[in-house]
């Protein structure tokens, strides 16, 4: 198949030829004919393989071929982004794509100043990208009208929900005209999502390249158990040992990153950080220096974990698991990307063993364990498996109850080498439900 059969024009092809783009991934070949035809998708593919231009591409022709020439203040198609990163790296693919074409893309998302945004939007885009508060506070300004909006994508829409903008998305729809195509492009959709997006969409096609909610088979995962306050130690001993030349490190918390930084930065390692807290141009800077090789360590939170294409990057470091164990799918998807290998390492200790046993629940596998001589952990990390088990083996025998506890079970604790592991007090994988307020449907 190439994408000529998919029946892509011309100028795309070109445009396509000059990226090296030969033959259509999966997600592509599927999600081109759909589009193309008009109809609204659902579609779930692993991070890295190629959705962007599985949106992109047949958007631009449409936009192309058929509708009335852009109005001032107006866009025709819009591309909602979870974060800032994001927004400006699919409108760095949409204009490669679209650079033979005679169309205008543009993004805007917050954390930057607002009037030059306006300015640029009084011509119209056909394009727009966008982070939904930005996009609420442009049209709240008149700067932007979406009666001429013909096509919407929400790119990782799950994760939009989850970073709690089913409430922006509301007031979104509320602004979009009724008939309009309605893209939906998720590297993970859980159930409860699933279920709210099917309402927001009409008669979709749903697309499942790949089996859900599995990682790039591309990518060597292992994880090393170790206590938590030896985490920042073992980091660097496994960074000396194994040469490593670019990683990208997720830590849980800004506060996290800011330490871990720190500590580097004072052994001479060459790190930056990026987080919410931080001005937008830092972290956009931090991330182009790293992708041009010219920091060697980026450590992150999840702002980082979605979405972004970083070139070649052999590896990513799990300084704690996430909370959300979709996640971990998304953070070692920035390894192994477009077919290359990746190796993901996760510095797991006792107390995120649920972490642990939630991530291999969801992507059905457990993970290897590779002991570090000398880090070998005080505080063991019970066994996992796939099914969702903690083996708890205490080492002490239980103590005597001391009262009756209504009945229950106590899920919570373990004892082991003297020491009590705080545990949660369930093993299911972390989910977050939003509350989506569908908006016209709820009368006020
Ligand atoms: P995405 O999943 O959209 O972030 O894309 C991941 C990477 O794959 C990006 O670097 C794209 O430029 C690249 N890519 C997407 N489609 C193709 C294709 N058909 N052939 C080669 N590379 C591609």
């Amino acid at each position: 198949m190439t994408f000529a059969t998919l029946g892509l024009i011309e100028p795309l092809l070109r445009a396509l030829e000059t990226l090296g783009y030969q033959t259509p991934t999966p997600v592509q070949a599927q999600a081109i004919p759909a589009v193309l035809a008009g109809r609204d998708l659902m579609a779930a593919a692993q991070t890295g393989t190629g959705k962007t231009a599985g949106f992109a591409l047949p958007l631009l022709q449409l936009l192309t071929m058929e509708g009335p020439k852009v109005a001032a203040n107006s866009a025709r198609a819009l591309i909602l982004c979870p974060t800032r990163e994001l927004a400006e790296q699919v409108h760095a693919s949409v204009a490669e794509y679209a650079q033979h074409l005679p169309l205008t893309t543009y993004a805007v998302y917050g954390g930057v100043s607002i009037n030059p945004q306006m300015m640029k939007l009084r011509k119209g885009v056909d394009i727009l990208v966008a982070t939904p508060g930005r996009l609420i506070d442009l049209f709240r300004q008149n700067a932007l009208k979406l009666n001429q909006l013909q096509t919407l994508v929400l790119d990782e829409a799950d994760r939009m929900l989850d970073l709690g903008f089913s409430e922006e998305l509301a007031n979104i729809y509320r602004m979009l005209p009724k008939r309009r195509q309605t893209l939906l492009f998720s590297a993970t959709f859980s159930d409860d999502i699933r279920l709210l997006a099917g309402q927001m969409l009409n008669d979709p096609l749903s697309i499942e390249v790949s089996p859900r909610n599995v990682a790039a088979n591309t990518v060597k995962q292992w994880i090393v158990p170790v206590d938590k306050k030896r985490k920042p130690e073992l980091f660097v001993h496994l960074m000396r040992k194994g040469r490593w030349k670019q990683v990208l490190v997720f830590a849980k918390t800004r506060n996290g990153v800011d330490a871990l930084v720190d500590k580097l930065q004072g052994l001479g390692i060459n790190a930056d950080g990026i987080h919410g807290d931080k001005p937008q141009a830092t972290r956009q800077r931090a991330l182009d220096r790293f992708k041009s090789s010219e920091v060697q360590i980026l450590v992150a939170t999840d702002v980082a974990a979605r979405g972004l294409d970083i070139e070649d990057l052999p590896l990513v470091v799990n300084f704690d698991l996430p909370i959300v164990a979709e996640d971990y799918i998304h953070r070692i998807g920035r390894t192994g990307r477009a077919g290359n290998t990746g190796e993901a390492i996760s510095l797991v200790c006792a107390d995120e063993v649920n972490m642990l046993s939630a991530i291999e629940m969801l992507t059905r596998q457990t993970l290897t364990r590779k002991m570090e001589p000398d880090f070998e952990p005080e505080h063991r990390v019970p066994d996992t498996d796939a099914s969702g088990q903690v083996v708890k083996k205490p080492k002490k025998p239980k103590k005597p109850k001391t009262s009756g506890g209504g009945g229950k079970r106590n899920l919570g604790k373990w004892v082991d080498s003297g020491e009590v592991t705080p545990a949660e007090p369930s093993i299911k994988p972390v989910r977050k439900v939003p509350v989506f307020n569908t908006g016209p449907r709820k009368k006020k």
